[in-house]
């Protein structure tokens, strides 16, 4: 079958390569594109365990075994661990992660499939992955009317929506105007610079980013770090908020699996319009220059169909 592989950064090649094994094996009908899938192929990362590497972790398709219909979440939380055993699986010390998605059939354990409800495509159920992450950092957040969101890019985009269906009154920061009316199509406010505010989301994973959010709290507010900044770089943070101001500071940080079911159903009931965050769709061959594009313009994410 074939498959995108990394043979180390920003080698990627379209090649013929065994058939997967696990326990299921998923025909990809869809794998979305996301932040992460540019660093793992610029950068490398972590989590690929190596080269070659295949990547791709927001994907849907058919069950070869059963004909069901299916997102593969990317990850199984080990349920053993520390952050396990607290309820916290997100954070967990040793899950296995299900990597792959840009190819034309993927393995995954059982336990990493989630069905999906009839009338919700392949493109839209594979974001449920990347807005799972957003309903894990609501989560993380506080019940203050007043948030802003830093960075209109998808995450940012579908973090804001999740505020505006909870009632909250949400500002979308981004420099860029046509992110900026996205964010106002779908209910929420937008400007060109952060205010103060009771809940602040960073959304785009910079270290300036990431001081402009700190520096954004009120008194008695909550940032909320969404955006992963480049390993090993460090903020400062003026010890006067967090000691006189009780500002809080909490990472947000993958998803579980009770959130993936969440996003599922927001998609498919329409609550999340994915349509409206869908890019252009490409193959296994235009993925490579596809992802190294410089974002422009809208915020949309890319969806590749590998049987093209
Ligand atoms: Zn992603
Ligand atoms: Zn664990």
């Amino acid at each position: 079958m074939r498959a995108a592989v990394l043979h180390g950064p920003d080698d990627l090649r379209v090649e013929d390569v065994d058939e997967p094994a696990g326990e299921v094996v998923v025909e990809v009908r869809a794998a979305t594109a996301c932040g992460t899938d540019r660093k793992m192929l610029l950068r490398g990362h972590p989590i690929l365990g190596g080269y070659p590497a295949r990547f791709g972790h927001e994907t849907a398709g058919v069950r070869l075994d059963t004909g069901e219909r299916v997102l593969v979440g990317d990850s199984v939380a080990c349920g053993a661990c520390a952050p396990c055993a607290a309820g916290r699986p997100a954070i967990c010390r040793s899950p296995a992660w299900v990597l792959g998605g840009f190819a034309e059939r993927i393995a995954a354990p059982e336990a990493a499939l989630h069905a999906l409800p009839d009338g919700l495509e392949f493109a839209g159920a594979a974001m449920a992955e990347p807005l799972a992450a957003c309903v894990h950092a609501l989560g993380r957040g506080s019940d203050a009317r007043d948030a802003a969101v830093l960075g209109g890019g998808t995450i940012g985009l579908m973090l804001a929506r999740l505020l505006v269906l909870d009632g909250r009154d949400v500002l979308v920061v981004d420099r860029h105007a046509e992110r900026r009316a996205q964010a106002e199509a779908l209910g929420a406010r937008a400007a060109e610079e952060l205010g103060s505010h009771d809940l602040v989301f960073e959304a785009v994973g910079r270290v300036e980013a990431w001081e402009q959010a700190l520096a954004a709290a009120r008194p008695g507010g909550t940032v909320v770090f969404v955006g992963g900044c480049p390993s090993g770089t460090t903020i400062d943070v003026p010890t006067g908020p967090l000691h006189y101001d009780e500002v809080d500071l909490r990472g947000a940080f993958h998803h579980t699996r009770d959130e993936v079911d969440r996003a599922i159903a927001l998609l498919a009931g329409g609550e999340v319009d994915w349509h409206a965050l869908a890019g252009d769709e490409v193959t296994l061959e235009q993925l490579g220059d596809a992802l190294r594009a410089p974002a422009a313009g809208e915020a949309r994410k890319l969806v590749v169909d590998p049987r093209r």
